[in-house]
């Protein structure tokens, strides 16, 4: 008989959306008449702006004649992408990273999952607490995790993300191999500054460790201080595997086309005394198991960078920061302590009077049919705090915030 990966039964039930579900199952039978708004939706609600449409259509024009057909691409993106990305995103602002460090892959979920499997299965893994799942599950399912006790994983490193460390994390006590900075983060909506993000690389170059660093929402930071590359840092490029992504940035959460920067420099040790540059593993990993991000998607994620496509990917990005700003006035009209919205489409609430994540989110849903996600379900820190989001359309977050205005508490 074939035996599973007996990691796979040790991975937790996603407990916390389920849960939500129900909740609001519950809610919506006993007022049927009340319609209920999610505040916590982690997914885009805009179209696709006209620029992505436009190379869209021509893209799947030439796919219908044998001139202009494309059958399998590069399984590393096609050049005319890797090289925009490497002129638009990192060039124009004095980085180096060249084309062929650059990854394309259909999401950033899948390359976040998937890079842990370039590391011995002995590594020592940290993760910010509250968390992105993917990079505890994956691990999880790779058998690095050891044991879950109380809420945690015995063999992985938490790094609690707190106010009184304003949301940035301490070196740990135990040493890691590799360490996962989501920054900005999801779901405290805060961002790394540039100083204490020297500081982490210049923790990963004395320990040599590696930084998987998300900047799934690089395009929402507004502040000056904060780095929109982990290779605005000195030294980033001996440490640090960038992942980013179209989805949150140009709504491609449907269409998905994300990337990875794996610079030659970053390497790791193969237990004979030598080095080994990453980039070589991730792009053999890809050749073996990936056939590439389709054509038509590399082609409207190349017009992104165009002229008209950054402006209006851009206006998109103004409209959920217009939101968060709305979500958050109205928040702290009715007393709440609110992190995020700054430079991430995330706010992070601290609960009033001492209430817990799941007691507050029964008190949004009760008096005014708002959902939230409560905090405690990313993490032991996340406990005390709920996370709403700012991709709701303009009319949803509209009568949100009248709902809002009628809760006292
Ligand atoms: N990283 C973070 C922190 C996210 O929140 C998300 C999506 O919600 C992703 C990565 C995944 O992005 P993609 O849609 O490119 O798979």
């Amino acid at each position: 008989m074939a035996s599973v990966n007996r990691h796979f039964l040790e991975l937790q039930r996603t407990y916390l959306f389920t849960e939500i579900a129900r909740k609001v199952k519950a809610y919506q039978k006993a007022n049927p008449g009340r319609r209920v708004i999610s505040l916590g939706i982690g997914d885009v609600t805009r179209p696709l702006v006209p620029a992505v449409i436009a190379a869209l259509h021509k893209a799947v024009e030439e796919m219908g004649h044998a001139a202009t057909f494309h059958g399998y691409g590069p399984e590393q993106g096609y050049p005319f992408l890797r090289e925009a990305i490497a002129a638009y995103d990192y060039t124009a602002h004095g980085l180096d990273v060249s084309s062929d460090e650059i990854f394309i892959s259909d999401g950033a979920k899948s390359d976040l999952g998937n890079f842990q499997e370039l590391f011995s299965q002995d590594s020592v893994v940290a993760v910010m607490d509250p968390v992105y799942p993917v990079y505890v599950d994956s691990n999880v399912m790779a058998g690095r995790a050891g044991e879950y006790q109380n809420a945690r994983w015995q063999r992985l490193v938490y790094l609690p993300c707190t106010r009184e460390n304003a949301f940035v994390p301490d070196f740990p006590e135990t040493r890691p191999d590799i360490i996962y900075i989501c920054s900005p983060n999801n779901p405290t909506g805060m961002a790394l500054s540039r100083h204490a993000l020297q500081e982490w690389v210049d923790y990963a170059r004395h320990h040599g460790c590696v930084i998987l660093y998300d900047s799934a929402y690089e395009a929402f930071i507004t502040d000056q201080g904060i780095p929109h590359s982990i290779y605005e840092i000195e030294g980033a490029r001996e440490v640090a595997v960038e992942f980013r992504s179209f989805s949150k940035t140009a709504g491609f959460t449907g269409l998905r086309c994300a990337y990875t920067v794996v610079p030659r420099d970053v390497t790791a040790v193969d237990g004979k005394g030598g080095r080994v540059p990453l980039r070589e593993l991730w792009n053999r990993r890809q050749t073996t198991k990936y056939n590439g991000c389709p054509y038509i998607v590399q082609r409207a994620a190349e017009s992104v960078y165009t002229p008209e496509g950054r402006v209006q990917v851009m206006a998109d990005v103004e409209a959920c920061h217009e939101n968060a700003r709305r979500i958050v006035d109205a928040l702290q009209q009715m007393g709440l302590t609110v992190f995020g919205g700054v430079n991430a489409p995330y706010l992070w609430v601290a609960t009033p009077h001492g209430m817990t994540s799941w007691e507050f989110f029964d008190l949004l849903l009760a008096r005014a049919a708002l959902v939230c996600t409560p905090g405690a379900g990313f993490g032991v820190a996340g406990e005390g705090f709920v996370r709403l989001t700012a991709f709701g359309t303009p009319d949803d977050t509209e009568e949100a915030l009248q709902r809002l205005a009628t809760v006292t508490l």
